[in-house]
């Protein structure tokens, strides 16, 4: 008999040799039919694999991201095996499940080409063949076996990822006809596959090499019902709604010119005032938290990238530097803001007395992003990041995270992002010989960065293995209003830049020590957090954070004068308001100035200008009536003041 321990703890008897899906099936018959893989021991596999030793287990299910991925998994399998079937002859080169579906990357037989008419073609290929319910059967056969096998099948490109397998036993997974290489874990059949919709095409480099040939990305998803496939598609097209590139343009707020360069934005003056109020809005809240505010150029010396490590490290995938002649020196675009706060913090002696210092600065920073990577504002190769530095001394690390931590939930509250969790990265729990800092240092920054998140109530998953070589980090993770995940506002200990500069602080036993330095940035970058906060909130951004509050709306040219009055007023009175004085009908003014998600629509007409009033309509919401403009600036000036009490 062996041990099988569950994750709530408890403990059952099994014969050895048993499997998952017994297990399950002794649990109950219903658990049996839902699930859809498990791990052994931490290692997910499939649910035939019998069980031979004492070991922790778990099941995973549709809502358990390894089982979507197992499920996801097989399906791109599935995928191959319809493509197999519609064009035969064509190569397979890797197939794996991704954070929404899977992808296979295919080599289609001379002159076929796979495009988007092709779709429904193979979706119903694919549910023809999971009609028949097929297993996956695993065997293993040795190198050479394998090698022949693909080779005699025409499969040049799983032969060239056999070639790079150590010797021994390699795996191979069929069902039907269709024979891939793979490490697996899968479902045990292809029965659960209910839904699939093959979602885009394009093309990628075989092995991410542009000189090696160019494939086919067939990418594709997969649920256990068609209801999900069906929700899943009604959030894609409300994703689309909710393009930050499509509201950014509707709104009025950014900008690109092929011109000026790819990948490189420009704020647009509605843009610049959303931006700058959320600068004001983090500066206030770092100054209550002790931070100094520090200014750095765009560029920096050769020299200073080579102390710091990023020369070697991004060197060849930065920018080109810029040639001085005269000076003979070489300066490159500042790819991360940290060397010159390093050297600020050098640039006189510091005491222990002086520490935390924490340096802030809204840095602009360059890197170059492929031109097929830039998307929007979430992958651009110039950003501003919300960045500071904190030198403290090694027992302030805790206090400093449960600070930054502070900063980071009162930016999530004010702009009502409510569903978060945290994810604390560590060392290698047995391989430790890669990271710089010593142990005792190691030891502590974990120990605080848990005892952190535990104090604060935050959820905390830990991963080992995951942290940088110079130090442990937190990071958030953020759910959007459509579910997706973001992740935002990264805690990173650093003990290597200290070194690398050679910081120091005299400490109280009058002798020099290093300084730990903290990174963090809640934001991430303007950009990508004002991508982030348009797909969240569909462009409705909390009221103090608005661009425009009011929008001024006559009725018809005869009360533009009037209508540009209030305007004014409102302006005065402190609420941001823009008017639409434009010779068209109000119907096709409030159309279009709601699609631009301006909060009030203030209209005026003959009643309104002989009393000297407005008549209010809040989007979304309906008719306030008629008011004075004071009155009207007043509910927005309160609204406004309540929202932002806390910060
Ligand atoms: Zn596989
Ligand atoms: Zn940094």
């Amino acid at each position: 008999m062996i041990k099988i321990t569950f994750p709530d703890g408890s403990v059952r008897e099994y014969a050895a040799g048993v499997t998952g899906m017994e297990i399950a099936e002794s649990i109950s018959s219903r658990l049996a039919q839902e699930v859809l893989a498990c791990s052994v021991n931490g290692v997910t596999v499939e649910l035939n694999r019998p069980i031979t030793e004492d070991a922790e287990f778990r099941l995973f299910k549709w809502e358990d991201p390894e089982g979507k991925h197992a499920f996801w998994h097989t399906s791109s399998h599935l995928m191959a095996e319809a493509i197999q079937e519609l064009w035969p002859g064509t190569q397979f080169g890797i197939g794996p499940a991704i954070e929404q579906g899977f992808y296979y990357d295919v080599m289609p037989p001379e002159g076929v080409v796979i495009s988007e008419s092709d779709f429904a073609r193979i979706e119903q290929k694919m549910m023809e063949l999971q009609q028949r319910k097929e297993n996956l059967v695993r065997s293993e056969i040795s190198k050479s076996d394998a090698l022949k096998f693909f080779a005699d099948h025409g499969q040049n490109y799983k032969n060239e990822l056999i070639e790079d397998l150590e010797d021994g036993t390699i795996t191979t997974y069929t069902q039907g006809a269709f024979v891939d290489l793979c490490r697996g874990p899968h479902l045990l059949s292809t029965a659960p596959i209910k839904a699939v919709k093959v979602m885009a095409v394009s093309s990628a480099y075989w092995r991410g090499d542009e000189k090696r040939p160019q494939m086919t990305r067939v990418y594709g998803v997969s649920f256990p019902k068609k209801k999900l496939l069906d929700e899943y598609l009604q959030m894609i097209e409300e994703a689309k709604r909710r393009d930050h590139r499509k509201i950014g343009k509707e709104m009025e707020l950014f900008m690109f010119s092929e011109l000026v360069g790819k990948g490189l934005p420009m704020w647009l003056p509605k843009g610049t005032a959303l931006r700058l109020r959320l600068e004001d809005f983090l500066k206030k809240i770092q100054k209550r938290f002790g931070y100094q505010q520090v200014m750095t150029p765009h560029i920096g010396s050769k020299n200073l990238y080579i102390t710091s490590g990023h020369y070697a490290k991004y060197g060849k995938d930065s920018f080109q530097p810029i040639h001085t002649p005269e000076e003979g020196e070489e300066y490159m675009l500042k790819p991360m803001n940290c060397p010159h706060h390093c050297a600020i913090y050098a640039w006189k002696p510091r005491s222990y007395r002086d520490l935390p210092l924490r340096l802030a600065e809204f840095g602009t920073v360059y890197r170059y992003e492929q031109s097929g990577e830039l998307h929007g504002l979430t992958r651009v190769r110039g950003f501003t990041q919300d960045d500071a530095h904190i030198f403290c001394r090694p027992d302030q690390v805790k206090d400093e995270f449960l600070r930054v931590m502070d900063i980071i939930l009162i930016i999530f509250k004010a702009l009502n992002f409510q569903n978060y969790e945290a994810q604390i990265s560590l060392r290698d729990q047995v391989n430790r010989d890669k990271y710089i800092g010593s142990d005792e240092n190691w030891e502590r920054a974990e120990q605080s960065i848990i005892e952190a998140c535990q104090e604060k109530g935050l959820p905390a998953r830990i991963e080992y293995g995951e942290a940088a070589f110079y130090g442990p980090k937190l990071d958030f993770m953020v759910k959007d209003a459509l579910g997706r995940r973001w992740q935002l506002g990264t805690i990173q200990v650093d003990y290597n830049l200290p070194e690398r500069f050679g910081l120091e602080y005299t400490g109280a036993d009058n002798l020099k020590h290093r300084p730990v330095m903290i990174h963090r940035a809640p934001f991430g970058s303007m950009e990508r957090f004002v991508a982030v906060l348009i797909e969240h909130t569909a462009g409705r951004f909390p009221l103090w954070l608005m661009p425009d509050q009011a929008v001024v709306m006559p009725i018809s040219d005869k009360f533009n004068d009037y209508g540009h009055e209030v305007a004014r007023q409102l302006e005065m009175l402190g609420v941001r308001t823009t008017i639409d004085d434009r010779s068209e009908k109000i119907g096709r003014k409030i159309r279009d100035n709601e699609l631009k998600h301006i909060p009030y629509l203030v209209i005026v007409g003959e009643k309104e200008t002989a009393e000297q009033t407005i008549s209010v309509r809040k989007q979304g919401e309906g008719e306030m009536g008629s008011m004075k403009v004071e009155a009207f600036a007043k509910i927005v000036n309160d609204l406004v003041d309540e929202m932002t009490k806390e910060f």
